[in-house]
């Protein structure tokens, strides 16, 4: 870290599991504990089948990031960003923790759950006011503008990333000495593809991980700490 001049982290669902959110492939992860959760997440499925959107909704209605605060995790990128180092925090979460923690640089790629899309019009609303129709006793609530599908403004499988925000992405890998993986199983293309963008650019790479990743033998260092505990400790240094 202290060699490091630039630095960009990738961060994944790992870095806000100590914020009570849960993971989808750690052991206690949303998947590993209910395989058919990933219909949700499907977009084929979600578009044909008003029963996966309903359950969607009422998920999304319950889910902790509503409540849940940044941890000790967040907070060291926050400190990062402060030393002038950082170039980007490239996540694949949803749940604008990095943000709320006081991160500016960040770069979502997967989208984010504070949002919602017209999957017809594109028209984006606030995730509270369709909540909000929820729970009112609309279970599958339709874009006001023109009767479309509606769905958080998230990445879903089978659903195109955005271009600009992929080619930031990459740019960000390119640009630093220095690329933190943090919290992700590196197991989702195109996000984990980028440990190869930075490496192959000249970065070390450092994954930060309680389990193994595809990417660990590629790494110069692999950290199996608690991230929460971890990321402050090694920004210190
Ligand atoms: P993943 O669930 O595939 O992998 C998370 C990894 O983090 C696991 O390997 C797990 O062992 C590790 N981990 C969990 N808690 C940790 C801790 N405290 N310290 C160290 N390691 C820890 O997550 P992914 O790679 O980000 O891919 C999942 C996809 O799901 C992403 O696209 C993301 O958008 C989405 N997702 C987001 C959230 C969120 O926004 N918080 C939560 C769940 C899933």
């Amino acid at each position: 870290m202290s060699e490091a001049e630039r630095v960009t982290v990738l961060t994944g669902a790992g870095i806000s599991t100590d914020s009570g959110i849960p993971d989808f492939r750690g052991p206690n992860g949303v998947w590993t504990r209910n395989p058919e959760a990933e219909r949700m997440a499907t977009l084929q499925d979600y578009l044909a089948d008003p029963e996966v959107r309903r359950r969607s909704w009422q998920s999304r209605k319950e889910h902790p990031v509503w409540t849940a605060e940044p941890n000790a995790g967040h907070r060291a990128l926050v400190d990062l960003e402060k030393t002038g180092k950082l170039v980007a925090v490239i996540t694949q979460n949803i749940d604008g923790l990095h943000q709320r923690a006081g991160s500016t640089k960040v770069i979502e790629v997967h989208g984010t759950v504070h949002w919602v899309m017209c999957m017809t019009c594109e028209t984006r609303t606030p995730m509270a006011d369709q909540l909000a129709r929820v729970e009112a006793g609309d279970p599958d609530p339709a874009c006001t503008l023109c009767g479309g599908i509606l769905k958080s403004a998230t990445i879903s499988f089978g659903q195109q990333l955005d271009n600009d925000v992929l080619d930031a992405a990459a740019q960000a890998a390119m640009e630093c000495d220095l690329f933190l993986a943090v919290g992700s199983s590196l197991t989702v293309r195109p996000a984990a593809g980028l440990c190869d963008v930075a490496v192959d650019a000249g970065a070390r790479l450092v994954v930060i991980n309680a389990e193994p990743t595809p990417y660990d033998d590629l790494a110069v260092a692999v950290l199996r700490d608690p991230i929460s505990e971890i990321l402050p400790a090694l920004l210190e240094v």
